[in-house]
C-alpha cells in the first residue's frame, strides 16, 4: 500500500506556508504536514498524492529540526486501543446539516496525552506505526515502515 500523502497535507491553500501538497526535501525524502500532523517519508517508499517541486514555495524549514530527536528514542510502542464509537462510527466527526462537527467522544489516549480521533485515524493507515512518549516535546513522535512523524495532542 502506498503512503497516502494527502492524509497529511492541508487541502486549503493560503496561510503562511504552502502546505496543500507534499514536498521533496534536499536529501530526497518527502515531507508533508497540515500543521497538526507531519511526516517525512523515505525517498524510496511508494507514495500517492502530489509532490510539489516548487522550490520557491514557502515551507516550514524546522520540519527537519523537530524530527531530529527520533533517532535517540529507544522505546517505541504499538498504537493504543482506539475506542468504539456509536456516535460517529470511529471517524471522529459527524456531519450535521452539511457541517462537519468534531465527535469528541472517541479521541485516542497516547500515554498522558489525548489525540483527536480524526488525527489518530491517520496513523492507522501507516505500515507498522509505533509511537513514543517524550517529556521534552509537546508533539508525539511516531515512526512507521518507511518514515517518521509527529502528531499534536489535544490541548
Ligand atoms: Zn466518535
Amino acid at each position: 500500500m502506498p503512503i497516502l500523502l494527502t492524509d497529511f497535507t492541508d487541502a486549503e491553500k493560503g496561510g503562511r506556508f504552502s502546505l496543500h501538497t507534499a514536498w521533496r526535501l534536499p536529501d530526497g525524502r518527502i515531507a508533508a504536514t497540515d500543521g497538526h500532523i507531519a511526516v517525512i517519508v523515505e525517498a524510496d517508499v511508494s507514495t500517492s498524492g502530489t509532490i510539489s517541486i516548487d522550490e520557491n514555495a514557502k515551507r516550514p524549514r524546522e520540519i527537519l529540526n523537530i524530527m531530529e530527536g527520533h533517532g535517540r528514542i529507544r522505546e517505541w510502542q504499538p498504537l493504543p486501543e482506539y475506542p468504539q464509537c456509536e456516535d460517529c462510527g470511529g471517524a471522529g466527526y459527524t456531519i450535521d446539516e452539511g457541517e462537519s462537527k468534531d465527535c469528541g467522544k472517541c479521541d485516542v489516549t497516547f500515554g498522558s496525552d489525548v489525540v483527536k480521533r480524526p488525527l489518530a485515524n491517520k496513523l492507522v493507515n501507516l505500515p507498522d506505526c509505533e509511537w513514543a512518549t517524550t517529556s521534552k516535546d509537546d508533539m508525539i513522535p511516531f515512526r512507521f515502515t518507511g518514515g517518521i512523524g509527529l502528531v499534536a495532542p489535544r490541548r
